[in-house]
């Protein structure tokens, strides 16, 4: 992975450079132990204030003083210090028994917390972290090695596979390829070779550091025999030549990794913000948007505000445990299904089965191992996120579907009235898409359809929302954008759609899109831009096809 100098982007900082992460942790870490000294005076005054008083004066003290401790329970077990955790653990047991308390317990407890906190700390744990995938979709192209004997179509190839993302460079023998994966190394490589010409092992291809960098054959040949070949050489997909574009980026996609998924949001709930930051930083680190509310009873705004995949919650909190935030969740129908990750110092039997009864996804006690964490939050915000995406996706592409796109344009405009931002609206549809159909076939048909959706998705910013509006025609929502700005960006698109060889048996074919553009107006509605860019749409149909028209 490559370091950016210029590169802001906290997350992809903080993937890239594991020791800037860890220096980040050990920051966390020092923060907490400098406000050591502070919460331990909270601790003498609030036992001070204990001793005078009584009745319910005395009982909101000793609740203050619980909650002190507690605190200290799980940010010391989490901070690498054992002892004070024990030590707050034993105080915070003392002071939530119901009756009195004797002054020398509660003195002796307090002066054993106060120990332990004087005690050097040793080094905090170093944890290896997951390393995010790299960040998908615009940015710089992503580098392909092509090895070709005769430049038989590489420049072609190479056009298409920018329009997806992929810089091709195109080597003529093995020499030339291994010294430039020697010097920077491709993220794959794409050889164009007769198979049995290929030694077994042959496309095993490793960087500089020894990670194996995977490789597709490129070959004429359809039979096992070739494949069998391939795949003991190495080979990681075999694709056959003329190579249709969509089946070769799929492998490449798959291979390298590119994640289309944008970055899983999590909510992180914790009344300690210390304790708050460090769990953010290791979610963050994993390539994951995350908040963190310090109060509960924020928590279902920024829960909406961030559009949360998944809640991650502290369980003891002063305004109300995690188990009533969670039962107050469920009264939002928006959040019936939001997970819930809860994080506590408490490992009794009878706070377990409290979880379970409130139907809790996930369960972590302190101090919480980040790595197990990482895991746990990934899998459940990526499922629960697969779910809602089946309600608003369409199957064939996965673009946003017809009543998901309108909800999305109403939404939009609404937001973009308020805050006077621009806004645009595309509609998109294939020309003579019949003749497709009827040529090539539904599959070929359906092939393509996907090929627009994917050029959309790749292409377009990542606050661009796509949906499928119909058969072939999808509709395009750009926020922050003027309508000449989106109908300049929607040309550039149809022109590298237009290009793009689609294969059918043994002949090819390419296919073009018009579309109309409008931008959001005074005394325009959700309605009115859906008129409107329809009828712009109508007219570069009218106007010859393979064009944008702005409505
Ligand atoms: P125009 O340039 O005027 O848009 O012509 P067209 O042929 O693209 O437009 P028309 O709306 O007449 O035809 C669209 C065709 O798309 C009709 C329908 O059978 C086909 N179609 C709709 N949905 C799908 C699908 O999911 N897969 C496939 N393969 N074809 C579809
Ligand atoms: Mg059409
Ligand atoms: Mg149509």
């Amino acid at each position: 992975m490559t370091t950016d100098a210029n590169n802001t982007d906290f997350p992809a900082l903080m993937a890239s450079l594991p020791a800037e992460l860890l220096a980040r942790m050990q920051e966390i870490r020092q923060d907490f132990l400098a406000s050591l000294p502070g919460r331990l005076t909270q601790i003498r005054h609030a036992v001070s204030a204990l001793e005078g008083l009584d009745g319910e004066a005395a009982q909101a003290a000793r609740t203050d003083l619980a909650r002190h401790a507690h605190s200290l329970v799980g940010s010391g077990a989490t901070f690498g210090l054992p002892d004070l955790s024990v030590a707050a653990r034993t105080l915070e047991e003392m002071v939530s028994q119901p009756g009195a308390i004797a002054s020398t317990a509660l003195r002796t407890a307090v002066a054993a917390l106060e120990r332990s906190a004087a005690t050097t700390a040793p080094p905090a744990p170093v944890e290896a972290l997951p390393v995010a995938p790299a960040p998908a979709a615009e940015g710089p192209l992503r580098p392909v090695y092509l090895m070709m004997g005769n430049d038989d179509g590489a420049g072609d190839l190479g056009d298409v596979l920018a329009a997806y993302g992929y810089q091709l460079s195109v080597f003529p023998d093995a020499a030339g390829l291994a010294q430039a994966v020697g010097g920077s190394a491709p993220e794959a490589v794409i050889l164009d070779v007769n198979p049995h010409d290929l030694a077994p092992g042959a496309a095993q291809i490793a960087d500089a550091r020894g990670r194996r960098i995977p490789t597709v054959a490129l070959s004429v040949a359809t039979g096992f025999a070739a494949r069998l070949a391939a795949a003991r050489a190495g080979c990681d997909a075999y694709v056959v030549k003329p190579p249709d574009a969509n089946a070769l980026v799929d492998h490449l996609d798959r291979l390298t990794e590119r994640d289309p998924d944008q970055p899983l949001r999590i909510l992180i709930v914790d009344d300690d913000a210390t304790l708050g930051a460090y769990y953010e930083m290791a979610l963050r680190s994993a390539g994951m948007h995350t908040r963190l509310v310090t109060d509960p009873l924020q928590a279902v705004e920024a829960l909406y505000d961030h559009n949360a995949d998944l809640m991650v919650t502290d369980l003891i909190m002063p305004q109300c445990t995690g188990f009533e935030l969670a039962a107050v969740l469920r009264q939002y129908d928006g959040l019936l299904a939001l997970p819930i990750v809860f994080l506590t110092a408490d490992h009794d039997a009878e706070t377990h089965r409290s979880a379970v009864r409130t139907g809790i996804d996930a369960y972590l006690t302190k101090p919480v191992d980040l790595g197990d964490l990482t895991e746990i939050v990934r899998a459940r915000a990526r499922r629960a996120r697969q779910l809602k995406a089946l309600m608003v996706r369409d199957g064939l592409t996965g673009a946003y579907n017809h009543p998901m796109i309108q909800d999305l344009l109403v939404s939009e405009v609404a937001r973009a009235q308020r805050d006077g931002t621009a806004l645009s609206f595309a509609m998109l549809d294939i020309d003579h898409f019949k003749k497709v159909n009827d040529h090539y076939g539904h599959g070929a048909g359906d092939r393509v359809i996907k090929g627009l959706s994917r050029l959309l998705q790749q292409r377009l910013r990542r606050s661009d929302m796509i949906g499928r509006y119909g058969g072939e025609e999808f509709a395009v929502l750009m926020p922050h954008t003027g309508p000449e700005d989106a109908a300049e960006r929607l040309d550039q698109l149809r022109r590298q759609f237009s290009e793009i060889p689609y294969v059918h048996g043994d002949t090819q074919f390419q296919v073009t899109f018009s579309g109309g553009v409008v931008g959001l107006r005074p005394g325009l509605d959700a309605k009115a831009l859906n008129l409107t860019a329809d009828a712009a749409l109508y007219r570069a149909k009218n106007a010859g096809r393979n064009r944008i028209e702005m409505g």
